[in-house]
């Protein structure tokens, strides 16, 4: 790893004005036509930053959150490189379906007009389906890994011309196990490609798949390493375990908009979802315990605003592109620091705003020393505004309990905006 160019140089004046124009870069017509019918007017700064360099087929490395909009970034460059061959010349690598999906969809839309056709090999899906989406001589192919190595190894696809990789979501890949497959995959394309990588944060063993199969990347950096979503409102409510189900019951009630709640364990979704769903219409799960096509109805419904709340596992922390998340909620706290990075990251994308409230037991506030190094501000706790006996008041599957003499939703406070102020 040589050179890094920060953002700030390559993309915005001492103003923080965004000077480049999608016009400015050499697109063929029909690309420049679909960007402005996304309703893109200028490049976002991962854009700006990676587009040039990508465009004259250099290495990659893009330090950026989901949300900045890192898809195009890769995306676009990679159109204009792959439009009108008849080989598949480009491979995405992404973590989830979920975001293989997303990723497809992306190249669909901003690829309609150039002739690109895609192709998603993900797994939970009936195999047939694949093939016929491979013998249809996409000149993009997105996949997941562990999908891509069942076909690779029963010889149903052949990597030889790619010509561009991209390794999408690279720290997320290190955390579900995937870099020995990546390496397996690695070694299947041609030694002259350009490999592109994004990531939020650079964990050792990513570092070394750089070092071994990387040509010098340029390092493009958009904001600090790891920040969470700048404009996200954090607050940390310290309360017990017991007292989670109403004070997310409370949140619930003052929230209009969308809200994506995050839960460690595929057992605790269901759980908390059977508690949710008698007071509220529109709950969906997402774990990987469900079908796929379940996951994409869950998804789907959420996104096109059939369902208001989506209760999920880490699943869905990554890369998931949903506009207008009011709210993110940790009801269990992430272990890990990365993870609170980019479960937050789903709300305030782009240009919205958003708030991120996490559930902080006794027992998960020694997560939060790592976290405030990581994200460089003291996280102060804050007592949550529902408090309650704190024997268990959500018998599995049940409604709520409530102490004798308490009103349903001891809410004396708007707990929203409690800590914000707001
Ligand atoms: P991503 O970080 O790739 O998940 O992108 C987040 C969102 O930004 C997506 O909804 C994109 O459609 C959107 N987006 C990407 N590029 C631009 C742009 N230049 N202007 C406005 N929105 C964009």
């Amino acid at each position: 790893m040589q050179e890094t160019v920060s953002v700030s140089e390559v993309s915005e004046t001492s103003e923080g004005e965004v000077t480049a124009r999608f016009a400015d870069y050499p697109f063929r017509g029909s690309l420049l036509k679909d960007i402005q019918a996304a309703g893109y007017e200028t490049p976002l700064p991962i854009q700006a930053a990676c587009i040039p360099h990508a465009l004259e087929g250099k290495d990659l490395i893009g330090l950026a959150q989901t949300g900045t909009g890192k898809t195009a970034a890769f995306a676009l460059p990679i159109i204009e490189r792959v439009a009108a061959t008849a080989e598949m010349g480009a491979l995405v690598l992404t973590p989830t379906r979920e975001l293989a999906q997303q990723v497809s969809g992306m190249f669909a839309e901003l690829g309609r007009s150039s002739g690109i056709r895609v192709a998603t090999v993900v797994g939970g899906i009936p195999i047939e389906k694949d093939w016929k989406a491979l013998v249809s001589w996409p000149n993009v192919l997105v996949a997941t890994p562990g999908r891509l190595i069942d076909h690779i190894q029963s010889g149903n696809v052949s990597l030889k011309d790619i010509k561009v990789l991209v390794i999408d979501e690279a720290d997320r890949m290190h955390d579900m196990g995937f870099l020995p497959q990546i390496e397996r995959i690695l070694r299947e394309l041609p030694r002259e490609r350009q490999t592109l990588m994004f990531t939020a944060t650079m964990p050792q063993d990513v570092e070394q798949i750089v070092q071994r199969n990387m040509r010098s990347p340029l390092i493009l950096s958009v904001g600090r390493r790891s920040a969470p979503a700048e404009r996200a409102q954090q607050q940390l409510f310290d309360t017990h375990e017991s007292d989670k189900t109403p004070l997310l019951l409370s949140l619930l009630r003052e929230t209009q908009g969308r809200v994506l709640v995050f839960v460690r364990t595929k057992l605790g979704v269901d759980r908390l979802a059977r508690a949710v769903s008698p007071r509220h219409r529109g709950v969906a799960r997402l774990h990987s315990n469900r079908a796929q096509a379940e996951r994409d109805e869950a998804l789907a419904g959420f996104r096109e605003g059939r369902y208001r709340i989506l209760i999920a596992t880490d699943v869905a922390a990554r890369g998931l592109d949903i506009a207008d998340i009011e709210h993110v909620i940790n009801y269990d706290f992430p272990q890990s620091p990365d993870d609170y990075v980019h479960r937050i990251g789903r709300t305030a994308r782009v240009d919205a705003t958003g708030l991120a409230t996490s559930f902080v037991t006794r027992a998960e506030r020694r997560f939060l020393p790592a976290l405030e190094r990581l994200v460089g501000t003291p996280l102060p706790l804050t007592p949550s505004p529902v408090t309650g006996g704190h024997s268990p008041r959500v018998a599995e599957g049940g409604r709520p309990s409530r102490r004798r003499g308490q009103r349903r939703g001891s809410s004396r406070r708007s707990p929203a905006r409690a800590a914000s102020g707001r």
